[in-house]
């Protein structure tokens, strides 16, 4: 059985690579793009290389009347993707939110219309398997190292900080690590954010250049030692297998899961 995918953000980085793993996928059907721009084009014509004549829509709301789908993929920016997905929603498509920066109370907002639609909705703040890994591993350690601080590092053209990630990362070490308050506690920052952002006592740092893609390093320090876990995107086609893998378990749910990690085999976690 064949899945029918629309797909926001067909000209951006993570949308071409979106739009190559589909094209090779044997039961993925690429059956309509939104974009601000290109409003009736076929894709082939923004997209040479793609060679499908999928056509452009500028207003989803059209797109989603006009072309039945089983599954929108959002590749956008977090205010115009929440609107995306909430039309999507509305439509009764089943959602992937690739999406980085929705905030607490849209992802609440996107549960609830879920829920009511009865319709599947994943969010994962970083699709690469690596990545989740990273983030369970830190959950691991840090019931025994509760020291610890985040340094993430990204691409100059991210517009949220710090990372999904990050803040996912701290999330789930907080379901191991005993509360503690870290550092002096007489600390002071003669030179302001010197000592990065914080979130209940635990250090994020971001960092962002041209070169890089998407890194993190999760540090533990105990006595004598520290722990480093580390995970580097060297390209965007890190991120695919998680794609496709949500794009294959959103259709079989009728609720929104917000994590990879929440879809992978459980028996890992
Ligand atoms: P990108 O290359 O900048 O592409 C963004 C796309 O969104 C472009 O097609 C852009 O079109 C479109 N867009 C921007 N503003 C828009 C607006 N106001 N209305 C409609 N379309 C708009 O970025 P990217 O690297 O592909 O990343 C896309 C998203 O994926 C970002 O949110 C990023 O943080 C996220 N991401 C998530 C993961 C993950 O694992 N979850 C991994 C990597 C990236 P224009 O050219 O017209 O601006």
């Amino acid at each position: 059985m064949s899945i029918n995918i629309i797909i926001a953000g067909p000209r951006g980085k993570m949308g071409t690579e979106a739009i190559n793993m589909i094209k090779n996928h044997p039961t993925f059907q690429l059956v309509a793009c939104i974009d601000r721009k290109n409003n009736g084009k076929k894709l082939s014509e923004i997209n040479h290389e793609s060679q499908l004549d999928t056509q452009i829509f500028e207003n989803p709301e059209e797109c989603f009347k006009q072309v039945p789908a089983d599954v929108f993929l959002d590749l956008t920016v977090p205010d115009i993707g929440f609107q995306h997905t909430k039309i999507a929603l509305e439509h009764e498509v089943a959602t992937v939110i690739g999406t980085s920066g929705f905030t607490n109370d849209q992802i609440e907002e996107l549960t609830v219309l879920a829920e009511r639609n009865k319709v599947g909705c994943i969010i994962a703040p970083n699709f690469a398997i690596g990545a989740v890994l990273m983030m369970q591993f830190a959950k691991q350690a840090a019931r025994y190292f509760p020291d610890v601080e985040i340094i993430e590092k990204h691409h100059d053209q991210k517009i949220d900080a710090p990372s999904g990630t990050a803040l996912k990362t701290i999330d789930m070490i907080q379901e191991t690590r005993e509360p503690k308050q870290q550092g002096h506690p007489d600390e002071t920052e003669t030179l302001s954010g010197a000592r990065g952002a914080e979130v209940d006592g635990i250090r994020v740092h971001s960092m962002r250049l041209p070169g890089l893609v998407a890194h993190q390093e999760v540090i533990f320090g105990g006595l004598g030692q520290t722990l480093t876990i580390t995970h580097d995107s060297l390209s965007r086609a890190s991120f695919m297998d998680g794609i496709r893998f949500s794009i294959e378990h959103v259709i079989n749910i009728d609720k929104l899961i917000y994590g990879l990690e929440n879809i992978l085999d459980p028996s890992d976690q």
